[in-house]
């Protein structure tokens, strides 16, 4: 196995990990450890080129920086990806050889489960290093984060609507749902028992039949979710989805959702602002998941207590982001960008 590292000026570590006997081919970039330990899961997919596994390495370890300190969590920024299609080049040698480049990194890097990775893996890698959560057992281990990453989303549609409509009673609110998987469908369980009415699309049109006969969820094409009209849009399904083209079709007040990287461009952000939606910042309202995550990576004892405690923080540090986006006439993408780098900037670096 190879490990090279890269300079990086815009990241603290960055290696290329290779190995020829098992075709791995990877990136373990660490963007900041200022906070504590670079957390990020690990993704595997068939990328393009190497250029562009790296490009992605880098996009979301500086995401994870963000995420982790908007979650008051003692963690930094960090992610890993693997080329190449999980079904067909996934191995047990190839994931050794990938934790023991972790393992060398000694615990400046942790990872978990991303795309093309499952728990069963998270176990592979957990022989060659300490340095893995999502494990499927164990003391620690924390399982699927999907419903505390909806209990966060849910904290955050409620404090968005207080802020948007002054009230965050979700009784009679109409509430569009992209995506019924993992989080999308908890999230509708939740509003459905809080009284919205749900307007709900996924592209399999088994889920959104359950939706209707669980929730009474009105169904949505796929193709129609962004232009429907209602109060509230919860993105669950994919990234990029608020861009040039879907920002002036919206027809709702405001935007809380729990899928990644949401605006495809800092600009978008400010194309909603102007619109007058209100966007709730995808990484402080979806931190639930890292939440969970960080349960096995910091050893918390009383998981439950230490999720709800950090849910409450991440819904005050939503609600701050609102409050000071209306007083300073701010779109809250950026107020929750200067509000993450003013609390790395009081921690400086060890
Ligand atoms: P998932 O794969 O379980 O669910 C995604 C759902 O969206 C699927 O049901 C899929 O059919 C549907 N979908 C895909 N494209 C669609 C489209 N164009 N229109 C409508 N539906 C579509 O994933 P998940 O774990 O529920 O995660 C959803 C989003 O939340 C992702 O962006 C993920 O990165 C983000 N996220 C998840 C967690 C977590 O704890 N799982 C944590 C943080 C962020």
């Amino acid at each position: 196995m190879q490990i090279t590292t890269l300079p990086t000026p815009s990241h603290e570590e960055v290696s290329r990990v290779s190995d020829d006997t098992t075709g791995l081919v990877g990136f373990i970039a660490i963007h900041s450890t200022q906070l504590g330990p670079a957390a990020g899961g690990l993704r595997m997919k068939p990328y393009a080129s190497e250029e562009a596994a790296l490009t992605d390495a880098l996009r979301l370890s500086h995401g994870m920086t963000f995420k982790n300190a908007a979650a008051g969590l003692p963690l930094g920024g960090g992610k890993a990806v693997i080329m190449g299609d999980p079904l067909v080049l996934k191995s047990e040698a190839l994931l050794a050889g990938f934790a023991g480049a972790i393992a060398a990194l000694k615990g400046r890097y942790w990872t978990a489960e991303d795309m093309g990775m499952s728990p069963a893996d998270m176990t592979v890698i957990a022989r060659g290093t300490e340095f893995v959560a999502g494990l499927p057992d164990g003391p620690f281990a924390s399982g699927d984060p999907s419903p505390v990453t909806a209990r966060g989303i849910f904290n955050a549609v409620r404090c968005t609507a207080r802020h948007r409509f002054g009230s965050g009673d979700l009784t009679g609110r109409k509430v569009a749902v992209q995506g019924l998987g993992h989080v999308g469908w908890y999230l509708a369980e939740m509003l459905h028992g809080a009284g919205a009415a749900l307007i709900v699309a996924d592209i399999d049109p088994a889920r959104c039949d359950q939706a209707a006969k669980a929730f009474g969820a009105a169904i949505a094409p796929v193709d129609r979710i962004l232009q429907v009209e209602a109060d509230i849009l919860a993105p669950c399904a994919i990234g990029g989805i608020l861009n040039a083209e879907t920002i002036p079709a919206l027809r709702v007040q405001a935007v809380a959702g729990g899928a990644n990287n949401q605006l495809a461009t800092p600009a978008d952000g400010d194309a909603l602002h102007r619109r007058g939606i209100l966007y709730a910042p995808d990484y402080v309202a979806n931190a639930g998941g890292i939440i969970n995550v960080a349960t096995e990576i910091l050893k918390i004892r009383d998981r439950e207590r230490f999720v709800t405690d950090k849910l409450a923080e991440a819904e005050a540090t939503l609600d701050a982001i609102l409050t000071q986006a209306a007083t300073r006439g701010l779109a809250p993408h950026k107020v929750a960008d200067d509000i993450v780098l003013s609390r790395m900037q009081q921690r400086p670096a060890a």
